[in-house]
């Protein structure tokens, strides 16, 4: 059998993070070298080792960083991946242009993925909206997206790529964000035109289905040339 794919999990303490210390502990494919939080002795699975963000010099070698944080937190994890040669998977949305284009120079380095939404669903939905909107040109696009009020960018990560897809398509989207209870992430994409509408609707009901798409990509990313690479590469 092949060698386990070690795994840096950044962000491992929060909604995510958990997810993926539970469900990469379930697979015999990778295996969880070190987790890293904001501060050490959050919620972490026993037996791995844990690092406070101000310690990363000191973690391990690890073959792919799987990072679910925040945007203010992703700067010294992309740079350590890319000192280190390692892979890097991450789902943190918010990022900034600056931080944007860093991933691109990373890139020439390391093989990368960062991708605002790790569900099969959503990249179908984000196809159904981009062929919605060119067959439907002059129609009204509008996205409505609710989350957990723990979340701290709006619009979504995930409400942005879904307009991207409508602007390939020529619609000019505009966005509505709802921060409410515990919301995993829902997306509405509306079309309306004159005497009818169509919309559009993806409702994540657990974390466990970004989690599970990540640590899919962070195995299938280890090893490869280094590149931007996109989630249906990796699927
Ligand atoms: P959360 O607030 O529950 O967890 C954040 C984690 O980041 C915690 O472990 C915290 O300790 C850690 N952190 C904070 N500051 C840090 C720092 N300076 N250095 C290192 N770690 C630090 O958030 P969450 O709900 O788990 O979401 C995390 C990110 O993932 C968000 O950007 C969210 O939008 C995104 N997300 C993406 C997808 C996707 O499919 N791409 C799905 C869900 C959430």
């Amino acid at each position: 059998m092949t060698e386990p794919v070690k795994l840096l999990i950044h962000g491992a303490s929060g909604r995510m993070g958990q997810a993926l210390m539970r469900l990469a502990a379930e697979r015999e494919d990778c295996a969880v070298v070190g987790a890293v939080s904001r501060k050490v002795g959050q919620r972490v699975v026993d037996g791995v080792p844990q690092f406070a963000a101000n310690e990363l010099s000191g973690v391990p070698a690890f073959d792919v960083a799987v990072d679910f944080s925040l945007a203010e937190a992703f700067d010294p994890i992309l740079a350590l991946c890319a000192e280190r040669g390692a892979a890097f998977v991450s789902g943190t949305t918010g990022l900034s242009e600056a931080q944007r284009a860093a991933i691109a120079i990373a890139a020439e380095r390391i093989p990368l993925l960062s991708a605002a939404n790790f569900s099969l669903g959503v990249a179908v939905l984000s196809e159904l909206v981009e062929r919605a909107a060119s067959a439907l040109p002059g129609w009204d696009c509008d996205i409505v997206e609710a989350h957990h009020n723990g979340k701290k960018d709006a619009p979504s990560g995930t409400a942005l790529a879904l307009g991207a897809a409508a602007e390939q398509g020529g619609a000019q989207p505009r966005y509505a964000s709802l921060r409410a209870g515990d919301i995993v992430g829902e997306h509405l994409v509306q079309f309306a035109g004159q005497g009818e509408r169509i919309e559009l609707v993806h409702r994540a009901i657990n974390r466990d289905i970004f989690a599970r798409g990540a640590l899919h990509a962070a195995v299938r990313l280890h090893g490869r040339p280094a590149g931007a690479y996109r989630l249906r590469d990796l699927l």
